[in-house]
């Protein structure tokens, strides 16, 4: 990167030169550079605006004043402003501590901000049509389908007429032509613009309203606030925070709700829609490039009054942001583990904290931090006491697998299986959950003992039923499932070993021939209509039995499920990371979550387990999550470990394993050490190799009071890094692989 800027570094040479602005580029750069700003550009701190960079044009955002002592005929000047209003200063300050904290370039933390460069120039214009004069005209029968769609004198696209009135556009263009229909220019609205805050309001329950309240006052006190809003499943929490956001409205305040992308369901659109008469603004990796620049538009000019979305959603340009809402906040998906690495939900709080608002973290299961926080006396908890409407919680119960076993080359104790049977026999739905894509997660040979993995990855290769094929599920790799074994010949004597979701579904077919069953998985859901279109199908009592993965743990209410099976509760357990115990208990309370979620639905959620003494499945079937909590809490505070302490993991890549090792000796050298930071490693990563990279690992472990991000970024700068090698550094780590 840093060639490109050669024309601006520093020198010593002229004074007095023409004004100068830094403008900061979304490119992994450390920081604004100085350009010349034109007499005929009225131009100030925060403008969007075009630069010439490197023999190119793109487009940054004005920084500060320039300040670097270059001669005139050095420094470029900027090309153009863009009409929008400026980043506010928040924002900005938002953007520099992100890099700070993340120890990532600041230009790349930019660059999340400006997603939708297309957004800065206005809208242009799209051709549209409306009625145009009929009188003694000859109208086909198609002709007169379209008039009757246009009917209501609403400009429409010529796609969306001949959709609408189901003919070709042919037909629309000739009409046009002919002067039956007059063309006109519409332009596309940015979204959310008049929720309203009355449109459906619920009147809160009693154990809703304080927290509501709370909530409310928060949003008109217009200052910084940060909340648990604290409740399982079904107590009423989105409602409770729906008044909030309410609020925000009516003071003509812009909201963010972040939801982790799988929880971004119909379900939760829908009864948006309900309670704020129209659609909220979306934000995710799959919205159309059309959306996203109106979107971008929308929120920068404040127009957009609610967006949805994803983590990434939370570097949208909120012209005048009122509140911030993270739900499901210990969802792992709130952490960015590629680029810029970061975790939205702890990002959110920095960035009200910058811009003075409140901020509410949701969740049933709340992470160890945010607990912490509360018990700290940083964030204030507000709890919602029990289900809303005397919706009970489900009975847990845990099967031994030990005592309760499956049959041969079965995954499902007899008990579970009972347990649909009935389920179904009312007239209810069963959900069995693993979370394992595939058939097998291992493939033996019987006969020579071969175990497939992938050659690229340390890995096994998952058998998938449905395609055939045995996959690699962290770098995509796959081969035929082999007819022979590949090292020694022998015909079927490959065994799959171990269940995933395609297998367990062929032992519920075998028991349940009669039933209507789903499989869900990424695998099966492979876009977010597929999603939907699945959940809807749940939701609308389409299946039986629903075999699922992950995919299906967060945030949906499906109103017929009674019961709900574990497959296997330990398989998160493994691992044996920092927090395997927190992490399993949040999956599988949220899982159990699914089950009974209506009136007179009494829930019942089975866990099939070799480990029924574990802390985990104990607290579970206590329904104790006080207890748990404590105990887990208490377990890291003696191990000093986060969150009483910090952690940052440096991680060294390379396609040169012997490269990759000689240059992590180099660093262990140097690596970080008194007496309150303490450098492991480094380690091989568990997972040692992944798409033919090999990784190894550094842990740095420090107290709280120690700025570890200078210390990480001083030892690393002291040592040049090779091409072939790359360094990534992750602030918190929750992965450890
Ligand atoms: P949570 O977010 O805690 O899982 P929800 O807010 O989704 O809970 O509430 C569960 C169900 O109860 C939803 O169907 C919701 O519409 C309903 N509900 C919650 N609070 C109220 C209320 N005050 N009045 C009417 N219905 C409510
Ligand atoms: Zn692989």
């Amino acid at each position: 990167m840093s060639d490109l800027f050669q024309e601006e570094n520093p020198s010593q040479s002229a004074t007095g030169h023409k004004r100068r602005l830094k403008v900061l580029v979304p490119f992994p750069v450390e920081k604004a550079y100085d350009y010349a700003v034109p007499d005929n550009l009225d131009i100030n701190i925060g403008d969007y605006v075009s630069v010439p960079l490197g023999g190119r044009s793109t487009y940054g955002v004005v920084w500060g004043e320039g300040d670097d002592d270059l001669p005139d005929s050095k420094v470029k000047g900027i090309r153009e402003v863009f009409a929008l209003p400026p980043m506010p200063a928040s924002q900005r300050s938002h953007i520099a501590w992100v890099a700070q904290y993340s120890c990532a370039p600041i230009g790349a933390v930019l660059k999340m901000a400006l997603s939708a460069p297309t957004a800065f120039d206005p809208p242009k214009p799209v051709m549209a049509f409306k009625r145009g004069l009929t009188k003694d005209r000859k109208i086909s029968a198609k002709q007169q389908q379209v008039l009757d769609v246009m009917q209501d004198d609403v400009a429409r696209r010529a796609s969306d007429i001949a959709q609408e009135a189901g003919v070709s556009a042919g037909v629309v263009k000739t009409m046009a032509k002919n002067g039956i229909l007059n063309t006109v220019e519409v332009f596309d609205a940015p979204p959310c613009q008049n929720p309203s805050p009355h449109h459906a309001r619920v009147e809160l329950f009693e154990g809703q309203r304080a927290a509501g309240e709370a909530l409310v006052n928060a949003v008109k006190a217009e200052e910084f606030k940060p909340y648990l809003l604290d409740g399982v499943t079904g107590a009423g929490k989105t409602e409770t925070y729906f008044e909030a956001v309410a609020q925000a409205i009516k003071q003509n305040k812009q909201v963010l709700i972040l939801l982790p992308e799988i929880a971004l369901s119909n379900a939760f659109i829908s009864r948006f829609k309900e309670r704020f008469g129209c659609m909220p603004a979306l934000w995710h990796s799959s919205i159309t490039p059309a959306k996203r620049r109106m979107t971008w538009r929308g929120v920068a000019m404040g127009q957009t009054k609610v967006v949805v979305g994803a983590r990434s959603a939370l570097f949208l340009p909120f012209k005048d942001l009122g509140l911030i809402i993270v739900d499901e906040e210990h969802d792992a998906s709130y952490k960015q583990e590629e680029g810029v690495i970061y975790n939205a939900r702890d990002m959110a709080i920095v960035r009200a904290h910058l811009e003075k608002l409140p901020i509410a973290l949701v969740s049933a299961t709340p992470s160890l931090e945010t607990v912490h926080n509360v018990e700290t006396g940083r964030f204030e908890r507000l709890v919602l006491p029990s289900r809303f409407g005397g919706a009970s919680l489900p009975d847990i119960h845990i099967v031994d697998l030990k005592a309760d076993k499956p049959e041969r080359q079965a995954f499902l104790s007899p008990v579970v299986i009972e347990a649909v049977r009935e389920a179904i026999d009312n007239g209810t739905q069963a959900l069995l959950y693993l979370n394992r894509r595939g058939y097998a997660p291992l493939t033996v040979c019987r006969t020579c003992g071969h175990r497939y993995e992938c050659a690229r990855c340390t890995a096994w290769l998952v058998e998938h039923r449905r395609s055939q094929k045995l996959h690699c599920h962290h770098c995509g790799y796959m081969m035929p499932i082999p007819e022979k074994c590949t090292e020694c010949d022998d015909t079927d004597s490959l065994a799959p070993c171990g269940p995933g979701v395609e297998r367990i579904h062929e032992e519920i077919q075998m028991h349940f021939p009669d039933a209507r069953l789903a499989v869900l998985s990424s695998d099966t859901a492979q876009d977010n209509d597929a999603l939907r279109k699945a959940l809807d199908d749940i939701i609308n009592h389409e299946c039986d039995i629903i075999i699922g993965t992950q995919i299906l743990a967060k945030g949906h209410h499906f109103p017929h499920l009674s019961c709900v099976g574990v497959v296997d509760a330990d398989l998160g357990l493994h691992g044996g990371d920092l927090r395997a115990a927190e992490r399993s208990y949040q999956m599988l309370h949220q899982v159990a979550g699914r089950a009974g979620r209506e009136k007179g639905n009494r829930g019942s959620v089975y866990l099939q387990s070799y480990n029924p003494q574990s802390r985990v499945i104990e607290a579970l079937a206590s329904g104790d999550r006080g207890l748990f909590l404590e105990t887990e809490s208490q377990e890291r505070e003696m191990a000093h470990m986060p969150p009483f302490s910090r952690l940052v993991a440096v991680i060294v890549k390379s396609q040169d394993e012997g490269k990759m090792q000689d240059f992590a000796k180099q660093l262990a050298m140097s690596a970080p050490h008194h007496e309150k930071l303490q450098t492991y490693g480094p380690a091989p990563a568990p997972i040692y190799k992944i798409r033919g990279f090999y990784r190894t690992r550094f842990l740095v472990h420090a107290d709280k009071s120690v700025d570890v991000q200078t210390v990480v970024k001083g030892w690393l700068s002291s040592i040049k890094c090779p091409t072939s090698i790359k360094i990534q550094i992750d602030v918190d780590p929750q992965s450890f692989l």
